[in-house]
């Protein structure tokens, strides 16, 4: 077709270059709209007999090239990236359930995980209930007859408790429920939640696999297909799908995921001991401590891969907390996790805010209680922080 008779507008796109290399970074796909040839090639592509992009909210490749890469890493087939790890944990939830079937959730979840728990599920005719994920009898007592599905995380918030994944396994397969596992803290790099026998696997993608704290997204994959259609379905309906650059941002920092896992892993080893040796802390709470409380568990789930989290407390109360996260002000004081840098958090004041004192006490996190986030830095700089800030509280 010629177009010499028709004048040049600048409005229409000028065609991308022919090149017979391909590049070898992932190219970014801004565009919202996808043309097709003709309406016979768009009623092949909506029924599946083509394969074609329509419009972005219904998918897109950055999307889809980061959901293969997540799939990889969970042993899932099929799954999808959201908007966010809520959008995930949303998706999954309302895909999963209608009016009149009953929910169970640890009552140790991510807070908005709780929230939607607790007030959302409900407003739509979902009843939910929460237990204690470390106590299988307490699991156990909560289902009900129209449980549909049990939502629990490996290791807990910020208390490093450890769930008992097994029993809870084989209370959900008993009476027919989904076990959705939400994998953040522990991430496929610990352990693959569908190894543990997840029906579900949910990941917060902006935490440590995305890991520079400059992307929000999710990620959820099912063992079934009809059940993973119905959270597709939801994600698409909802508007809970993700932005092309976000996914390209993600991709990114998801190729150094495991080396940037390892390094921060060792370190908060390192940095577990050295708190347990410290003189103002009262209590270092690591999974690969022989004195967690769950060690054992945890060992059995994760083998020696315990994280890069570690919680500990100072002896001397609010006063110490604010010492502290003013003398080592080289840590961000930011409540996230999974950053390339060390960030401390005071769940207290913080995720835990909202809790009354009797509940902080409850779950043992007291006014001098921190979470760190353990990064990338070399661990001599990091231990040298830590060292020289603990050491001004006397
Ligand atoms: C942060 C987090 C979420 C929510 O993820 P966003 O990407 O912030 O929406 C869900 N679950 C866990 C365990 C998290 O840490």
């Amino acid at each position: 077709m010629t177009t010499k008779d028709i004048p040049f507008t600048p409005v229409r796109r000028t065609p991308w270059p022919d090149s017979v290399s391909t590049p070898v970074a992932t190219p970014l796909q801004p565009s919202v709209v996808y043309a097709s040839a003709d309406p016979d090639t768009l009623d092949d592509q909506y029924e599946g007999r083509a394969k074609g992009y329509t419009y972005a909210r219904e998918g897109h490749p950055n999307a889809d090239v980061l959901a293969a890469k997540l799939d990889a890493m969970e042993g899932v087939e099929g799954g999808m990236v959201m908007g966010s790890g809520m959008a995930a944990v949303t998706a999954a939830l309302f895909g999963l359930t209608k009016a009149g079937d009953h929910v169970l959730g640890s009552d140790q979840l991510y807070g908005r995980s709780l929230r939607i728990l607790r007030e959302d599920l409900p407003r739509f005719g979902v009843e939910t209930s929460l237990a204690d994920p470390t106590d299988l009898q307490a699991m156990r007592a909560a289902v009900r007859p129209n449980t549909r599905a049990i939502l629990i995380e490996v290791v807990s918030n910020p208390t490093l408790r450890v769930a008992d994944v097994a029993g809870i396994r084989k209370l959900a397969k008993e009476i027919g429920a989904d076990l959705i596992i939400d994998n953040t803290f522990t991430t496929p790099r610990a352990v693959r939640a569908v190894d543990l026998g997840a029906d579900v696997v949910i990941q917060s993608i902006t935490k440590l696999l995305a890991g520079h704290s400059d992307v929000t997204l999710g990620y959820v994959g099912a063992t079934d297909r009809a059940k993973m259609q119905a959270i597709r379905n939801v994600a698409v309906t909802f508007g809970l799908t993700p932005s092309p650059f976000d996914c390209w941002l993600a991709e990114r920092g998801i190729f150094t995921f495991d080396l940037r896992y390892d390094r921060a892993e060792a370190t908060a080893g390192q940095l577990a001991n050295l708190l347990s040796n410290a003189a103002p802390v009262s209590r270092v709470l690591y999974p690969g401590r022989e004195d967690h409380p769950d060690h054992e568990l945890a060992s059995a789930l994760l083998g020696n891969r315990t994280g890069n989290m570690v919680s500990f407390e100072l002896k001397g109360g609010r006063a110490a907390a604010n010492a502290f996260t003013r003398a080592a002000s080289e840590l961000p004081f930011a409540p996230t996790l999974g950053d390339v840098a060390t960030t401390l958090s005071h769940p207290a004041t913080s995720s835990h805010r909202a809790l009354s004192e009797e509940e902080h006490k409850a779950m043992g996190i007291g006014q001098g209680f921190f979470r760190v986030s353990v990064g990338i830095e070399e661990p001599e700089y990091l231990l040298t922080v830590f060292r020289r800030a603990l050491s001004q509280l006397g």
